[in-house]
C-alpha cells in the first residue's frame, strides 16, 4: 500500500533519494517467511520504513543529497538501521533532506525540494524533511531521521507528525554520516506517540563502535505509553513565547497546554536564560565539526570525482568546489575560520563554553520543572523559495531546538492543531537528560 501510494505522489511531493520496489519486497518475502515460522514476533516485523538518506545501508545509494556522494554504496549498515532490520522492518529507500543535514527547509537537497503535503507550495522543514514528508503522505508507516540542531523536531512541526531526538548517546550514531558529531543524534518520525516509542525501544542501544554511546538500562520506552500528568511540573519559557513567534503557532501551543493543565499538570512561566546566545553557540560548533568532518570528501574513496584535473589538489578542489552546494560550502568557511589558529579561542572555545553554560541552565531549570514546553518552530512551513536567499533568516528559525542539543536533552514535537492556512503548528516537549519516558507520557495524554 505505501508503495503503491509513493508512486503516486511521488512526482509531485519528491519524499523520496531512492526507493527500491524490487528490494522493498523481496525483504517483505523474507520477513513474511520469518513471521510465519514465529521467528519474528516484535511490533515492526514487516513494517515498512523510510530511512534518512545520511545513514549508511550496505550496498544501498548513500547520497546525504549531495552531488559529492553520487554513486556512492557504503560497504555497511548503520547501527540504528541494523537494529531495524533485526526487528524485522522493511526498509523502503532513504528520504530527501538537506545537503549533509545542513538546512531547515529541505531546499538545499541537489535532488531537489521536498513538498509539504499539506500544501505544496510549502517547504516540509528541514533537514529530515523527506522523512517528515514520507510519514506525513503514507508513503511509509514511519521514518528515522536525524537532528543536529532540530532536524526532526522542526519539519515534524512543520508536517505534522511525532519526532522525537533522544537524549544524546541513546541511539549510536555509528553508520550516520557525521555532520556535527557532538550534537548529533538519530530519532523516529510516526503518526503517533505510540509508535515513536515503540521505535526508539528499538533503534536505541548502547554500540561499541560509537564511543559516545551510553549504556542504558531505562530503554523500554513503551512502558510511558500512559495517560497520567497529574502533578507533572511544567514549565513555558517566556522568552519561546514572546518576540518572533506568530501568532497562531502562539496560540496553538498555549491552548495544548491548557489541555495538559487540564489533566492535571501543573503549567507555569519561567524565564530561560541564555536564548539569545544559542544561535551563535550553535552555528560556530557544526559549522566548526562540520568542516573537519566533511574534508573526507575529496574526490579519492567517496562518490562524485571531477572529470578533468592538473594534479592532486587541483583534483581535491575541483571535486569539492563542484561537488558541494551553496550552503555546504558557507559552513565548512565558516567552520574553518573559527577553528583556525588564532581565532580558536575567541570563536570556537568560547562557544564551546556558552554551550557548557546553557547546559547548566537547563539542570537549573530542571531541578524546578519536569518537563518544558513551548513551540518546536517561531512559524509554520515557510513557503517554497523563500528561505535560502536570507541564510540568517534561516538561521533564526532554529531559536527553540538548537539549546536542546547543545545540552544533549531528549525533545520531542506533537502536532497540536493547524494555522488558519491549514498548515500544521507543532509543540516541543524538553526533557531532562535520559527522560524521554516523561516527554512520551505527556505527549501520549495530551493525544
Ligand atoms: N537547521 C539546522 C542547521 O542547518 C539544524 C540541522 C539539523 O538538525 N541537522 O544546522
Amino acid at each position: 500500500a505505501v508503495i503503491e501510494q509513493a508512486k503516486e505522489v511521488e512526482p509531485t511531493i519528491n519524499s523520496y533519494v531512492t526507493l527500491d520496489e524490487e528490494v522493498a519486497y523481496a525483504q517483505a518475502d523474507e520477513i513474511q517467511k520469518k513471521i510465519d515460522a514465529g521467528e519474528l514476533t516484535g511490533p515492526l516485523a514487516g513494517v515498512p520504513v523510510a530511512i534518512k538518506d545520511n545513514m549508511c545501508i550496505e550496498g544501498q545509494l548513500t547520497t546525504c543529497s549531495s552531488k559529492i556522494l553520487s554513486g556512492f554504496k557504503p560497504t555497511y549498515t548503520a547501527q540504528a538501521v541494523e537494529n531495524l532490520k533485526n526487528a524485522g522492518a522493511v526498509i523502503l529507500g532513504k528520504t530527501n533532506m538537506d545537503e549533509f543535514a545542513m538546512g531547515s527547509t529541505t531546499e538545499t537537497s541537489y535532488y531537489g525540494p521536498t513538498k509539504n503535503p499539506h500544501n505544496t507550495a510549502h517547504v516540509p522543514g528541514g533537514s529530515s524533511g523527506g522523512s517528515c514528508a514520507a510519514v506525513a503522505a503514507c508513503e511509509c508507516y514511519y521514518a528515522l531521521g536525524s537532528d543536529t540542531g532540530g532536524s526532526i523536531r522542526q519539519p515534524s512541526s512543520f508536517c505534522g507528525v511525532v519526532g522525537l531526538k533522544p537524549t544524546y548517546g541513546t541511539v549510536s550514531r555509528y553508520g550516520l554520516v557525521a555532520y556535527g558529531s557532538s550534537l548529533d543524534q538519530i530519532g523516529p518520525v510516526a503518526k503517533d506517540v505510540a509508535d515513536c516509542a515503540a521505535i526508539l525501544e528499538v533503534i536505541a542501544s548502547h554500540d561499541e563502535k560509537d564511543s559516545t554511546s551510553i549504556e542504558r538500562d531505562d530503554c523500554d520506552f513503551t512502558e510511558a505509553l500512559v495517560e497520567d500528568v497529574k502533578g507533572l511540573r511544567i514549565g513555558i519559557p517566556r522568552d519561546y513565547m514572546g518576540e518572533g513567534l506568530d501568532p497562531e503557532v502562539n496560540q496553538a501551543v498555549m491552548q495544548a497546554a491548557k489541555v495538559l493543565e487540564e489533566k492535571g499538570a501543573v503549567v507555569e512561566a519561567f524565564d530561560l536564560g541564555l536564548v539569545k546566545y544559542a544561535i551563535p553557540a550553535y552555528y560556530t560548533i557544526a559549522a566548526a565539526e562540520a568542516s573537519s568532518n566533511l574534508e573526507r570528501f575529496d574526490g579519492v574513496k567517496y562518490g562524485y570525482r571531477t572529470k578533468e584535473y592538473e594534479g592532486l589538489h587541483n583534483m581535491y578542489k575541483k571535486t569539492r568546489s563542484e561537488g558541494f552546494g551553496a550552503e555546504v560550502k558557507r559552513r565548512i568557511m565558516l567552520g574553518s575560520f573559527v577553528l583556525s589558529s588564532g581565532y580558536y579561542d575567541a570563536y570556537y572555545l568560547k562557544a564551546l563554553r556558552t554551550k557548557a553554560l546553557i547546559k547548566r541552565e537547563f539542570d537549573r531549570v530542571f531541578e524546578k520543572y519536569d518537563l518544558i514546553l513551548g513551540p518546536a518552530a517561531p512559524t509554520t512551513a515557510p513557503e517554497l523559495g523563500k528561505s535560502l536567499d536570507d541564510p540568517m533568516k534561516m538561521y533564526l528559525g532554529d531559536i527553540y531546538t538548537i539549546s536542546v542539543n547543545l545540552a544533549g536533552l531528549p525533545g520531542m514535537s506533537i502536532p497540536v492543531g493547524k494555522d488558519s492556512k491549514g498548515l500544521p503548528v507543532g509543540m516541543q516537549l524538553i526533557g531532562n537528560v535520559f527522560d524521554e519516558k516523561t516527554l512520551i507520557r505527556t505527549a501520549y495524554t495530551y493525544e
